[in-house]
């Protein structure tokens, strides 16, 4: 393990004190480094949240709304309008202070324009609409280019090319400008999501030395009293898929090491994670067949679809005392919470009427309280209202 340094005129300072003091064998100065604490590094600016005094903070999760879909045809438009819906109730229901934007915002092998930014654009609404900030993390659905249906080939044999724009002509012939296949790169759209939405998004491009792999950040949720004091930290990363391999690096899983060691040293404040597609552990604490104690949730309908490769951050996150729970999307089957050693894997709901399946539609909700009495608590709720699937990630 790499130990972190203090700086050098104190070690200094230190190892002298220790030879005046007379010691005939004073400890190696390593040892006098671990002496010393490391004060946490301070997070500021967009990437701080405030708790409001005397209330929960409360996070709806809205998780692979797959905009864009079928973006040729009346049906995929209508989807969209009903994902509107179903995140504009349980908004409306829940009045969150937080939305996190789980991955697969949009469909973007179905869209073939050259800047899917705005159905992008259109998934984050609800929440930009009621002024509630957001954070959101790419999955495998947001950065592909686009996938020919082979429907287009079948009659003449020559596809007539609709592209939807935002003047929702024809762009057969001649008019070829809207029309793209190529994707929008992640960095596009997150660019796009940040200058257009601040200070709501709290989205970040991540650091560059990650890049191409880009939602990879960190954000605080401070006490009501003093902003410079965390309750919480959450971790976004991004899980790969679409261009990219779906993976989380080494190079990711260090940087959440060395991250994680500046700002919150003795692993003192709580901490949870999101991504989108689940880390092979899934597969080890999902139920057979009907979901039971230890695990809670409403739907276990297919098998856990899990990255192709790790590199470390599981190992990494189960040793760590602070993290709590990770929150992954992916599977639209799927919305329960498991143990898995001493944290909480759970999944989201499938919030969209995009993607496949038919499950009724709904968004977990996180609960954080307190800074003393620390707790996490989570559900799902609904588009018909119903709640269900409460579950304490704190104990
Ligand atoms: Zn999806």
């Amino acid at each position: 393990m790499e130990l972190r340094r203090p700086p050098v005129h104190l070690t200094i300072a230190l190892v002298c004190l220790l030879f005046v003091s007379g010691s005939a064998n004073p400890p190696p100065p390593y040892d006098v480094i671990e002496l010393i604490p490391t004060p946490a590094t301070r997070l500021h600016g967009s990437s701080v949240l405030r708790m409001q005094r005397g209330a929960p903070f409360k996070i709806a999760i809205f998780a692979d709304l797959h905009f864009g879909e079928a973006a040729w045809t009346d049906w995929g438009p209508a989807q969209d309008a009903n994902s509107v819906r179903v995140m504009s109730d349980i908004l409306d229901a829940e009045k969150p202070d937080f939305v996190v934007y789980l991955g697969d915002l949009v469909t973007a092998n179905n869209v073939p324009v050259a800047n899917a930014s705005s159905y992008w654009g259109q998934a984050t609404s609800p929440a930009r609409q009621r002024g509630i900030p957001w954070a959101s993390v790419f999955g495998n659905h947001d950065d592909m280019p686009f996938e020919w249906p082979i429907e287009w080939f079948s009659g003449p044999g020559i596809p007539e090319v609709r592209c939807p724009d935002e003047t929702n002509s024809s762009c057969s012939g001649e008019v070829h400008y809207s029309c793209s296949f190529k994707g929008t790169q992640r960095l596009v759209l997150m660019k796009n999501e940040v200058e257009q939405n601040a200070p709501l998004s709290r989205s970040k491009f991540g650091p560059k030395e990650l890049w191409p792999s880009i939602s990879n950040y960190v954000l605080q949720l401070s006490s009501p009293d003093d902003p410079k004091s965390p309750v919480l930290f959450m971790y976004f990363l991004d899980s790969g898929g679409g261009s990219y391999p779906e993976v989380i690096s080494r190079a990711q899983a260090k940087w959440f090491e060395r991250k994680s060691r500046e700002i919150n040293p003795e692993s003192k404040v709580p901490e949870i994670i999101f991504w989108h597609i689940p880390s092979k552990a899934y597969k080890e604490v999902a139920p057979w067949f009907g979901i039971r104690k230890p695990c809670v949730g409403s739907i276990n309908k297919e098998s856990v679809a899990a990255q192709e490769a790790e590199f470390g951050i599981m190992d990494m996150l189960a040793k760590r005392p602070s993290v709590k729970a990770i929150f992954v999307g992916h599977n639209h089957g799927l919305d329960w919470c498991c143990p898995y050693e001493k944290l909480w894997l759970c999944y989201a709901r499938h919030t969209g009427y995009g993607g496949y399946g038919n499950w009724a539609r709904g968004a977990r909700m996180v609960e954080v309280t307190g800074e003393q009495d620390f707790s996490l608590k989570s559900w799902i709720r609904m588009e018909d209202g119903k709640v269900h699937s409460e579950v304490v990630l704190s104990s």
